[in-house]
């Protein structure tokens, strides 16, 4: 017969108490680290170490932070590349020889100025004006780099590379439920085609803003975009990838 296993010793719970960083109560065992909801860079310099948080506040705001920053970049990632597909033949995106460092901080700041415009959509049902306006302002940021990285032939800040990237963003974050329904809709080949407009060089036309404007126009007074009533809803059911 087999000896008798050791009695192990008894094992000891660690425990760490703290106080939840985001809701300062006391958590009685180690609590969660919070890597990923800030940089481990700025939690040293605002809080001297590492923070932690509560079990609720993990549930609560971590988890569901930690989705949403992963959501919204696939869904920048998307947005951008459906932008940028769109050239004509012969177009350049960037200019010769731009470093990767200059490209991603560009798209940085294009990120960052989208998630600032559409704080205003989270709970609000944007007006076509204000909206327009907003894509003007994306338009902009594409106009702040024509030097660093665009150069002058570039098809980056012809209006339709705007327009079909914020409102693809748009599209995207209306589906997760981050904003209220978007007033409009990405132009492209696709859904111009069902409303009767099939035109290879849409592109070129839609350079600036009038052109977008009466490319809408056009959108709203076709029959089945009137019977929907909303031009968000009316693409969401139209909805095909190119090649389906
Ligand atoms: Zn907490």
């Amino acid at each position: 017969m087999a000896k008798k296993a050791k009695k192990t010793k008894e094992t000891i719970e660690i425990k760490e108490t703290g106080k939840c960083c985001f809701c300062d109560k006391v958590y009685e065992n180690s609590g969660h680290n919070t890597v990923g909801y800030w940089k481990e860079e700025e939690e040293k310099k605002g809080y001297g170490k590492l923070k932690r948080c509560c079990d609720e506040c993990y549930e609560t705001k971590l988890l569901p932070a930690l989705k949403e920053k992963f959501l919204k970049t696939e869904f920048f990632i998307l947005s951008w590349e459906a932008a940028v597909q769109q050239r004509n033949e012969g177009q350049k995106l960037f200019k010769d020889g731009i470093s990767d460092d200059d490209k991603y901080e560009f798209k940085r700041k294009l990120f960052e100025k989208t998630e600032t415009i559409l704080n205003d959509y989270e709970n609000n049902s944007v007006k076509a004006d204000v909206h327009h306006g907003n894509l003007l302002e994306i338009q902009g940021v594409f106009k702040d780099y024509k030097e660093k990285i665009f150069g002058d032939n570039s098809y980056a800040f012809n209006f339709s590379t705007a327009q079909k990237y914020f409102n693809m963003m748009c599209k995207y974050y209306w589906c997760a439920g981050f904003i209220e329904e978007p007033p409009e809709l990405p132009i492209d080949s696709i859904n111009l085609a069902k409303i009767g407009r099939k035109d290879e060089k849409w592109t070129k036309k839609i350079k600036e803003i009038p052109n977008y404007e009466e490319m809408i126009m056009n959108f709203r007074s076709n029959e089945s975009v009137l019977n929907e009533g909303s031009l968000a809803v009316w693409e969401l059911k139209n909805w095909k990838r190119r090649g389906d």
